[in-house]
C-alpha cells in the first residue's frame, strides 16, 4: 500500500514546483493508469508522438503527474505494452523517461552515448516495436553533448576512439561557420541535429523490420533535440 509518511518526508527534496502534488498520488487518475495492450493497439504512431509532446510540456512548465509507482509496479508485473521506443544519450541530464514525464511501463528506452544505432540497438527497437507493439520511435539528441564534442575534437581514449567513429557522417554534412571544433557551440549544435536526423533516417534504411512497419503506417520514427538549458524537447518532424 501506499506509505504515506514516505512520502511526506520526501516532498522537501521534491522542490517547489511538486508542491502542487502535495496530495496523495492519485491513484485512480487516468494518467496514473499502466499502459494496456488494448490502449498500445488504439494508440497510433501521431497520438504516441502528442503523448510524449505534452508530457515534455509538463516536464518544462513544473506539472509532472505524480504517481504510485509502487501501484504501477504490481500493475505491470504480469507484463508491458509501451507505446513508444526512445533512442537517448547517455547523458545525467536526458533521462526520456523524466524529460518526457512517463512512468512505468510507458516507454522503452536505449541509452547510448551520442544516441546512435548499431545492429544491438536496432534489434532492441526491432523487438520494441515488432513484437512488443510500440508505435513510434524517437531518437533523442540533445545540446552540449559530450560525445558530439569528442567526436568534432577527434578525441582518442581507449574504446572511445572506436565509438566517436559513429558521428562521422554527421561531421561530414555540416560546414562549419568557423571553428570546426567543440568551442564553437552553434558547430557542436548543428553537428547534435545532423546525428539526430541521420540516426532517424538509419533506423529504416538499416533495419527491414523498422522500415515494414513504418510502410504499413503502423510506426513513426522522428528525431528530436533536447536543450538542456531549459528541458524542451523539440521534434524534428
Ligand atoms: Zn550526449
Amino acid at each position: 500500500m501506499f506509505d504515506r509518511r514516505r512520502f511526506v518526508l520526501s516532498l522537501p527534496v521534491l522542490g517547489a514546483a511538486s508542491t502542487a502534488h502535495a496530495a496523495a498520488p492519485a491513484l485512480t487518475s487516468p494518467e496514473c493508469a499502466v499502459f494496456t495492450r488494448e490502449r498500445q493497439h488504439e494508440t497510433t504512431p501521431d497520438a504516441a508522438l502528442r503523448l510524449l509532446a505534452e508530457g515534455n510540456e509538463r516536464f518544462v512548465t513544473g506539472r509532472t503527474i505524480n504517481c504510485d509507482l509502487r501501484a504501477q509496479v504490481r500493475a505491470t508485473a504480469s507484463g508491458q505494452a509501451p507505446f513508444a521506443a526512445i533512442v537517448g544519450c547517455i547523458d545525467s541530464r536526458v533521462p526520456p523517461e523524466l524529460v518526457f514525464d512517463q512512468r512505468l511501463g510507458d516507454v522503452f528506452s536505449a541509452r547510448i552515448a551520442g544516441n546512435f544505432v548499431n545492429d544491438d540497438i536496432l534489434g532492441s527497437l526491432e523487438f520494441a516495436t515488432k513484437l512488443s507493439g510500440a508505435k513510434l520511435v524517437v531518437v533523442l539528441g540533445h545540446s552540449e553533448c559530450g560525445a558530439i564534442k569528442g567526436a568534432v575534437d577527434g578525441a582518442k581514449l581507449g574504446h572511445l576512439t572506436a565509438m566517436l567513429r559513429n558521428f562521422a557522417p554527421a561531421i561530414k554534412s555540416v560546414h562549419a561557420t568557423g571553428e570546426a571544433n567543440s568551442k564553437n557551440k552553434a558547430y557542436v549544435q548543428a553537428v547534435a541535429d545532423a546525428n539526430s536526423k541521420l540516426t532517424a533516417a538509419q533506423v529504416t534504411s538499416r533495419s527491414e523490420v523498422l522500415r515494414d512497419l513504418v510502410a504499413k503506417k503502423q510506426l513513426r520514427v522522428v528525431a528530436a533535440m533536447h536543450d538542456v538549458a531549459t528541458g524542451r524537447v523539440t521534434f524534428f518532424a
